[in-house]
């Protein structure tokens, strides 16, 4: 597979004196990697044997059926791995240059929702505090395109179910568990198998330290699997006892170790962390940051000041009264239920190409929408669900936010939280983000 990880493992190898041969079924991916030997390895090998096949995150290592190229190294006792097991490997090497003046701290984050969110939190709050970070993983740099850490820095990576289960080494220092809903599922043969996959970063990964979320029973199940050295962190209730946990508790981050209340934190005055998601994100990454010797004064000024992540219910704009923001990474209903909830008078702009079950099961937030701006391909479907809910249908994004900024009043929130893919009118939920950014940066201008 040869997207930006792949290129990336292609290179660390050669530079590491390894031949990379490689192979992707798209012919311009093959292209783009054209200084590589390129060879079809889905098909029996004719000369010189491989070492190792590694795999990159879209290719499916065993569900819904094991890529031909997995089949074709297994047929031939060649190990499958990727680029996490990989970078665990290079890492446990004696013989990696500055192993011998002291280790990095590796801190993974994994989840079903909230781990970019919380992997940037991280390296926020960590670099506030006066350590030396790097990210990547699912963010930024894949894990093989990151520099040789120094001793003492600490190294945060996103890591999804797709990248944990074929990594053959998983040795983090720290490991986050957010929550678990169902994704995925066709890659994981059911939720089962994904819960499995997550979990092997806890189980099989023995990390000093595992962060994990229990407002849900995954995370409770996971926790006493764990045990004692297992941070918990809740959103819904307090976490009481002699253990570590990490809570909201009225409005307040609170941290509890050995029975003594360590921190309370007021996050009413971190304006990036709104919405109870964010709220569960903020404990992990604080617990986590904890986890890695920061003390709670320095994380309070970080959580204050993190600017949020592009397209996660990130604010634009004030104008006259009116704010404007842009949630373009909601492209489902879950997601989007996150986003309303997180305000009271809504302008919601929503609709694209639509997912399996539409916003039917967002019917109970409708009363915190003022009116609805509909686009895309899913618009008339989008209105027959919103029913009596003030809606209209405009087409585009340019159209729909010119709608709802010439209707809202001061105190009105007008989202961009569409519920939907953006394929249909846009490259990605990105291109959909920049493009709604920009246009309310001209809305700005024309405002009197
Ligand atoms: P990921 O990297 O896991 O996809 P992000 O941090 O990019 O997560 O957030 C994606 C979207 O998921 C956000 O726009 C928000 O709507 C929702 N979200 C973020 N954090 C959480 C959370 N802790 N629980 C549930 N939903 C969340």
């Amino acid at each position: 597979g040869l997207g930006e990880s792949g290129l990336a493992a292609a290179r660390a190898l050669r530079a590491a004196g390894a031949v990379a041969v490689c192979w992707d079924d798209g012919a311009d991916r093959r292209e783009a990697a054209a200084e590589f030997e390129i060879a079809d390895l889905t098909r029996p090998r004719r000369g010189g044997a491989l070492d190792l096949l590694i795999v990159s995150p879209g290719i499916p290592h065993h569900y819904p059926a094991p890529h031909k190229a997995v089949e074709a190294a297994w047929e031939a006792g060649v190990p499958v791995d990727n680029d996490v097991g990989l970078f665990f490997q290079a890492m446990a090497d004696p013989d990696r240059p500055g192993a011998d003046e002291g280790d990095p701290k590796i801190v993974c984050v994994t989840g079903s929702n909230g781990k970019s969110t919380t992997t940037a939190l991280i390296r926020h709050l960590l670099t506030g505090a006066g350590r030396q970070v790097q990210m990547g993983g699912n963010i930024g740099r894949g894990v093989l395109d990151l520099d040789n850490p120094g001793p003492g820095e600490v190294v945060v990576l996103e890591l999804s179910s797709y990248q944990i289960e074929p990594a053959r080494r998983l040795a983090p220092d720290v490991a986050v568990f957010l929550n678990l809903s169902p994704d995925h599922l066709d890659r994981h043969g059911g939720l089962g198998g994904y819960f499995a996959a997550k979990k092997r970063l806890f189980e099989y990964g023995c990390p000093e330290r595992a962060v994990i979320g229990v407002d849900g029973a995954e995370g409770r199940f996971l926790a006493n699997a764990v045990g004692p050295e297992a941070v918990q962190i809740a959103c819904g209730r307090k976490l009481r006892g002699e253990g570590w946990s990490v809570f909201m508790n009225k409005g307040f981050l609170t941290e509890w170790r050995g029975g003594r209340q360590m921190a309370a934190i007021d996050m009413r005055a971190c304006p990036a962390l709104i919405g109870a998601h964010n709220r569960q994100n903020a404990c992990a990454a604080y617990a986590a940051a904890r986890a890695v010797g920061a003390p709670p004064r320095k994380l309070e000024a970080g959580l204050a000041d993190f600017p949020g992540l592009a397209h996660r219910l990130e604010r634009l704009a004030k104008i006259d009264g009116v704010a404007f923001v842009n949630d373009s990474k909601a492209t489902n209903a879950d997601a989007a239920e996150k986003a309303l909830l997180s305000f009271d008078r809504i302008r919601w702009i929503l609709g694209g190409r639509a997912k399996e079950g539409g916003i039917a099961t967002l019917a109970p937030l409708f009363d915190r929408v003022a009116k609805a701006y509909l686009i895309g391909e899913c618009a008339d479907a989008f209105a027959q669900t919103l029913g009596a809910t003030p809606h209209e249908i405009c087409g585009d994004l340019a159209a729909a936010t010119a709608r709802a900024r010439a209707e809202a009043e001061p105190g009105d929130t007008v989202l961009l939280a569409p519920a939907a893919a953006s394929w249909d009118q846009f490259a990605n939920f990105e291109a959909r983000g920049d493009a709604f950014r920009a246009i309310v940066a001209g809305v700005g201008k024309d405002a009197p």
